[in-house]
């Protein structure tokens, strides 16, 4: 294989050129793991959705754990973006970044600088692991990250490459270290003793559970295992690089976030049957728990009572907090299914559901359960599907990502931004089911203001005229044309000369 560094031209990033970093990326050595990602996280209908940089999602995980040190290597705006992004999301460790020019990236020596950090970083003392993540132009130009040292002074060193061309979601690119970072602790496991968990190792048996989640949430599911001698495991993306023995180390992984092809493909490694969906509402909770009883072969009565413990309870959560609403939602992390399913069983319409995730099986019950609804369920949704659908439905509460949300005010709908406000919620059994419940019929009952403000504001102009002016504005939209006309023929005369 090639590792040799070659030159990218500066205008390619991720608006523009990304078929261009895909053949330069490949051509430099790249081709292997470009095939593995397009095979992990199919894209289409179209190209990609629209949302953040894929880094973060890599970004993030190395950051939450302990005695983990993460470095970008990247153009220094995609760094400035990623470290303001992850310390808006209350990041409390340093962003490393290992700065190039065009030189240092063509003649190779930007390689040279990634290891001489590494080695700097490689304390034991005070680190497990170093994380180094690739962006899109050290990717393009086949920084070879797999020549780094596997460890130095016990510490592991893992380099991923995670390019917006090679990456759709930072949802997936969360599943891109996660998946590195398993099969490396499971390759441990395999040769060797491995450090036990912080808190010890669990007296039950245990299920790992896949994918980011409220605090509490794996707390309530460890509670709802109880009845059929079972616990909950570490959450994955762990915490801590010990964690990641005890999380393959389990009777079963509950793929709660559907996305995460890597690490399941790691599981299966290890021999561990692998479950889809979660414990959100009374049909959600009481299929989880048939589907863990028999991945982990728990006795019929044990079931029985684990569903006996807990169905009830969210019973009663659910008719004492119901949903009435026609609502629409969308999101970009991966769990807009399972509120989709919750909302549904609180009693909501919902019409619509958008997730910029791919299909993968451990989604298909919910799809299934959710379509069986009436809810139309789009995987790799776009922002334009998103719109259409809020259009379509004309819904009395829209859930979305920030430019959806900010349509739906315009439009005078109460609406909620998916990450910031259902995301950083509890989903799962009883507490689950009150928690949403709160949050949208408060934003529900906002409509009579959002009437209100709209007629306040009505007439302050829309588009070239919006603002407070002494000249009303003209649109001109005789110059765009114009200059379109004019890029067009300099085109045109481009190509007549061989440009
Ligand atoms: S690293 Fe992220 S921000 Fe930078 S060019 Fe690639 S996708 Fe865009």
């Amino acid at each position: 294989m090639n590792d040799a560094v070659t030159p990218v031209e500066p205008a390619a990033d991720c608006h523009n050129g990304k078929e261009k970093l895909r053949a330069q990326a490949a051509a430099a050595g790249k081709a292997e793991v470009l095939a593995k990602y397009a095979a992990d996280y199919p894209v289409g209908p179209h190209d990609q959705p629209q949302s953040m940089c894929p880094a973060f999602g890599s970004l993030r995980v190395g950051l939450r754990m302990r005695r983990t040190a993460t470095v970008l290597s990247g153009s220094a705006c995609c760094v400035y973006g990623l470290t303001f992004t992850s310390h808006f999301y209350g990041a409390r460790r340093t962003v490393g970044y290992v700065p190039f020019n065009s030189e240092s990236l063509v003649t190779g020596k930007l390689f040279e600088d990634l290891r001489d950090a590494v080695h700097k970083l490689a304390v034991p003392e005070t680190n497990d692991a170093v994380v180094v993540i690739n962006l899109c132009v050290p990717t393009a130009s086949g920084v070879p990250l797999r020549l780094l040292p596997k460890a130095i002074n016990g510490v592991r060193i893992i380099g991923v490459d995670v390019p917006g061309f090679g990456v759709p979601t930072h949802a997936e690119a969360k599943d891109v270290l996660a998946g590195a970072m398993l099969a490396y602790a499971r390759q441990e496991a395999e040769v060797g003793p491995v450090q036990a968990p912080r808190t010890g190792k669990a007296a039950l048996p245990t299920v790992t559970l896949l994918g980011e989640m409220f605090p509490v949430d794996p707390i309530t599911i460890g509670r709802m295992l109880a009845p059929m001698q079972l616990a909950a495991g570490p959450s994955v993306p762990t915490r801590e690089w010990r964690e990641l023995y005890a999380a393959l180390d389990c009777a079963a992984v509950g793929a709660i976030h559907p996305f995460y092809t890597a690490s399941v493909r790691e599981f299966q490694a290890a021999g561990r049957a692998v479950l889809g969906s979660a414990p959100v509402g009374r049909d959600g909770t009481a299929s989880w728990l048939e589907a863990v009883a028999e991945k982990c072969n728990v006795p019929k009565a044990l079931l029985e009572a684990a569903k006996n413990a807990t169905l009830p309870a969210i019973d009663a959560a659910l008719k004492a907090a119901p949903i009435k609403a026609r609502i629409t939602l969308s999101g970009y992390e991966g769990s807009e299914l399972l509120v989709a399913r919750l909302l549904i069983e609180s009693g909501a319409d919902v019409r619509y559901v958008g997730t910029a995730c791919p299909k993968t099986p451990w989604a298909e019950a919910d799809r299934e359960w959710l379509e069986s609804r009436g809810a139309r369920v789009q995987f790799r949704a776009s922002l334009e599907q998103d719109l259409a659908a809020m259009r379509e439905f004309e819904p009395e509460l829209v859930i979305g990502t920030t430019p959806v949300v900010q349509k739906a005010k315009e439009l005078a709908t109460p609406a909620l931004y998916f990450t910031n406000l259902i995301s950083a919620r509890p989903l799962m059994g009883a507490a689950g089911a009150g928690s949403l419940a709160q949050v949208i019929n408060a934003a529900l009952a906002n409509k009579a203001r959002f009437l209100e403000m709209k007629n306040f504001f009505e007439g302050v102009g829309t588009g070239a005229t919006a603002g407070v002016w002494e000249d009303l504005p003209r649109d001109r939209p005789e110059f765009r044309e114009a200059q379109l006309a004019r890029l067009a023929k300099q085109r045109k005369s481009e190509e007549a000369i061989g440009c």
